[in-house]
């Protein structure tokens, strides 16, 4: 299916590898240049070169840690006037609820849930002068079904749905689409530093310890980047225009849940 996104220029935040690798793939496989961050230049100059090479488009990498006003700033300067911005970011940790501080909710909002909004605020007024965007919100299935142990990104992530709840039905009067795509169990490194500790505590490999959380989720599987990028790449297209504001769950089922 041809999605429309031949010649479009993407934001990609947090995609030298993971989720948001998976996304600025498949925009690419679709035609868009990428504009592509994350903090370590190494991983992300390699990701640029090899995107851009499978692809045959542009992709100019940018380093820059998205959760501050200065690695934004640095990103702006490339990515001022993109038609889709794909938001995302590394997660908070793990932990205890009573061990949680003012600042470890502090620093878990201002990386999931202002950073995200700090950018829109800075790209969608020029997608709605220009009359198209799209925004795509990589948050977790945690909005839906949470998982305690990641207090932290229940949190901040509930607060930006809330946020794109109401400001996506502002926008959409003017070509311009926001949802929020939500994971569930993928096969990325986030994953390794999830199950690591469940293996160190039952005494099992890592394998064990993933293949025992497989086993949990109806698909029988981790979801894969590619999984993910292609249901962003549809939401990205020109055929998507009528999905406003909706948070969509790519958990092979795992949320066990009527609506
Ligand atoms: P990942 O494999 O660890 O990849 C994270 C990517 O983000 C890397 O490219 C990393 O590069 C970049 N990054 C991290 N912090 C950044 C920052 N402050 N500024 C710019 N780039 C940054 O993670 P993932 O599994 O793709 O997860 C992506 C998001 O989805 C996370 O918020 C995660 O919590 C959430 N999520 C993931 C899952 C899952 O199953 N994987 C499930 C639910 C939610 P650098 O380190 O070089 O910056």
């Amino acid at each position: 299916m041809d999605l429309g996104l031949s010649g479009k220029r993407a934001l990609v935040c947090a995609g030298s590898k993971g989720l948001g690798r998976g996304c600025a793939e498949a925009l690419a496989a679709a035609g868009a240049e990428i504009v592509l961050n994350a903090r370590g230049a190494e991983a992300l100059e390699q990701t640029a070169a090899e995107l851009a090479a499978a692809h045959g488009v542009p992709v100019t990498p940018v380093a820059a840690d998205i959760t501050t006003v200065e690695g934004r700033t640095k990103v702006l300067e490339v990515a001022a006037a993109v038609d889709i911005l794909v938001n995302n970011a590394g997660g908070p940790p793990a932990g205890v609820w009573t061990e949680w501080h003012h600042a470890d909710f502090l620093a878990a909002i201002e990386a999931n849930m202002l950073a995200p909004i700090a950018l829109m605020q800075a790209l969608v007024p020029g997608m709605q002068d220009r009359g198209w965007g799209r925004v795509v919100n990589i948050t977790s299935a945690a909005v839906k079904a949470p998982i305690a142990q990641l207090g932290l990104s229940n949190t901040a992530r509930t607060g930006l749905t809330g946020f794109v709840a109401g400001m996506a039905r502002q926008v959409a009067g003017s070509g311009v689409t926001v949802n929020n795509l939500l994971p569930g169990i993928h096969a990325t490194d986030r994953m390794v530093t999830l199950d690591g500790p469940v293996a160190k505590a039952e005494g099992i490999s890592l394998e064990a310890a993933a293949a025992k959380r497989a086993a949990t989720i109806p698909a029988g599987r981790y979801g894969s980047p590619a999984d993910f990028g292609a249901i962003c790449a549809f939401l990205c297209s020109a055929q998507a225009g009528y999905i406003v504001g909706q948070n969509i769950l790519v958990d092979g089922g795992a949320a066990n849940q009527t609506l």
